[in-house]
């Protein structure tokens, strides 16, 4: 039995496998996966294919189509897409250029000094530059034609559980529930996907994710997740001053030495810059603002000649899941497998990860399809996709840089001593490394008094910082360039747990710093007058970057998929 189905009237769909969220990860599975059972019944003697009969897959999406709320950099390693699809080029795969070129620049407060050679993690030659958003449309599209049921507008808000705690499937978000929790006229409940298997592909800090890790102790014995969050904008240029395929990436300004982080300027067709800067989700200073990082990275006299004339046509922020290796969950249970983001299979020290999300999403239905034919959906049975990542490419990739973002925690220069040293180690580094634990980004952020600061006024962080309208942008005109919408008339989809901890406890030893870890102003404590300030969400603005439910130092804040459809748009990011 279903947990809560007695609760309300719920439609229910018996689909075979239900994929959680529609990035390269899940989309490359349900792909895959098609075309295993396709292949298994189109061989005529196949015993496996006769044992399979109809099969259903169904991909679900909180976006208002397939690619809305995907973004990164990025720059692809086609070696995940090029297994899935061998003649992905043939094909018209939608890829803005190969990288043609690299470079590699510290920058100092005026200066950018060009590294003779670039560090091997960073070497992109054989690459691609893309957009992730283009990308995945044209696999939903390739499912689509594969047979796969694709749902967008439909956000899994919970996982459903039998009474022996296996996934049995999930539970759609409700629709047309009004902002004080009352069904308004077009209210339609949520539906039941029941499902043998459910994949969670649902990114960095999935929801549904998160909630499974705790529920089945998932992270025994791993090292914290830690994040960083990448905040991005695409420019119209007036010539062709950086030309396509040209790939930079920077070190230094506007970071301090105790900041993770590091900025990108892509060349993509038609003189339109993609740039961007990661800042670590594991500062130390309450007052850093990742969005104003970004601000004061484009006020550095290389990028700001870059821009000038040129016109910002698009934002858009997200967070980065930057543990590796050591912080990956256990990513099977019965009847549930974690792929993608939403494991961690991003490789920090190569800033890559799509091919290795791809690749995770094959591995997952292979599995699925041996647990198929079988009829066999325990978790002994899919502990198999574990096994397929520990023979796979993936796993010498992840383990030779997995203490790179650890060795940050000691500072940038030996951060950059221990990436140098893991390189040639084979990812031992320090050799001590391998036994210090990350901590969780929320616990390194220090109270403002260790910092001399009073109040949370941003100026003692960035005297000189402004938003001029024309390089640098406040947050609300770039939100409005990330084609953001909620309605309004529903349940904010941030649940602050204790809202009277923020004018008091967390105003004084932090000052309220979701003002600022958040890139899209949905934070905001407003004044209240007579000295009385309170919080206020203006959830309509959220951009789905999860920074909030990573970094509130008292981890009160959690954040749940608003209704389907409402979010970003982030056409051809
Ligand atoms: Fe990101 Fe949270 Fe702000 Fe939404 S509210 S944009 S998830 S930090």
């Amino acid at each position: 039995m279903v947990d809560g189905l007695k609760l309300m009237e719920r439609e229910s769909l018996e689909m075979d496998v239900v994929f959680v969220g529609a990035g390269p990860a899940n989309l490359a599975g349900a792909f895959h996966l098609a075309r295993l059972i396709e292949r298994a019944k189109s061989e005529e003697q196949s015993a496996k294919g006769k044992q399979l009969g109809e099969i259903q897959i169904a991909v679900i999406e909180k976006g208002a189509s397939i690619g809305a709320h995907i973004l990164s950099g990025a720059v692809m390693d086609p070696r995940g897409l090029a297994e899935l699809i061998p003649d992905f080029l043939e094909q018209g795969a939608p890829l803005e250029s190969p990288v043609k070129e690299d470079q590699f620049l510290f920058l100092t407060k005026k200066h950018a000094i060009r590294s003779p050679i670039n560090p091997p993690p960073l070497n992109n030659h054989g690459y691609y530059i893309i957009s992730l958003n283009r990308l995945t449309a044209w696999l939903g599209e390739k499912c689509e034609a594969a047979g796969v049921n694709i749902f967008p507008e439909f956000p899994g808000a919970e996982m459903l559980y039998d009474a022996d705690e296996r996934v049995v499937g999930v539970r759609t978000g409700d629709k047309g529930i009004d902002k004080e929790g009352k069904r308004k006229a077009n209210f339609e409940p949520g539906v039941d996907l029941v499902a043998k298997v459910t994949v969670l592909g649902e990114g960095v800090r999935g929801s549904l994710t998160k909630k499974l890790i705790q529920r089945l102790n998932l992270d025994a014995g791993r090292e914290p997740q830690v994040y960083s969050l990448g905040v991005k904008e695409l420019w119209e240029l007036p010539d062709d001053r950086y030309p396509t395929g040209r790939v930079t990436h920077t070190l230094g300004f506007p970071s301090d030495q105790w900041t993770y982080g590091g900025g990108w300027i892509y060349g993509m067709q038609n003189r339109v810059l993609n740039l961007g800067y990661v800042t670590g989700l594991d500062y130390r200073d309450p007052l850093i603002d990742p969005h104003a990082e970004f601000q004061r990275f484009k006020t550095h006299p290389f990028v700001a000649k870059l821009l000038d004339g040129g016109k910002m046509i698009r934002y858009g922020a997200k967070a980065i899941a930057a543990g590796g290796w050591h912080a990956m969950p256990q990513m099977y249970a019965d009847g549930v497998l974690i792929v993608g983001d939403s494991a961690g299979f991003l490789n920090a020290a190569r800033l890559k990860g799509i091919h290795s999300a791809i690749k995770s999403g094959m591995l997952a239905a292979e599995t699925i399809f041996d647990a198929l034919v079988a009829g066999d959906f325990s978790a002994s049975k899919l502990r198999g996709y574990e096994d397929r990542v520990k023979q796979s490419w993936i796993t010498p990739e992840l383990r030779r840089y997995r203490n790179f973002h650890a060795g940050f925690r000691h500072g940038r220069w030996l951060g950059m001593a221990n990436a140098g040293l893991q390189y040639i180690t084979g990812g031992r580094a320090w050799g001590i490394l391998d036994r210090d634990r990350q901590e969780p980004g929320h616990e390194a952020v220090r109270q403002l008094s260790s910092y001399g600061y009073h109040g949370d006024d941003p100026a003692q962080r960035y005297p000189d910082l402004r938003f001029d309208g024309q390089l640098t942008f406040n947050k609300v005109t770039d939100v409005y360039h990330a084609a953001v919408a909620h309605d309004e008339d529903q349940p904010a989809h941030l649940h602050v747990l204790d809202t009277n901890i923020c004018a008091t406890r967390c105003a004084e030893e932090y000052g309220n710093p979701c003002q600022r870890f958040c890139p899209a102003a949905v934070y905001e404590m407003a004044d209240k007058g007579s000295g009385r300030r309170e919080l206020q969400i203006n959830f309509s603005n959220c951009v789905h970057c999860k920074t909030c439910d990573i970094m509130d130092p008292y981890q009160i804040i959690n954040w749940v998929t608003p209704e389907g459809g409402g979010g970003p748009d982030y056409k051809g990011m």
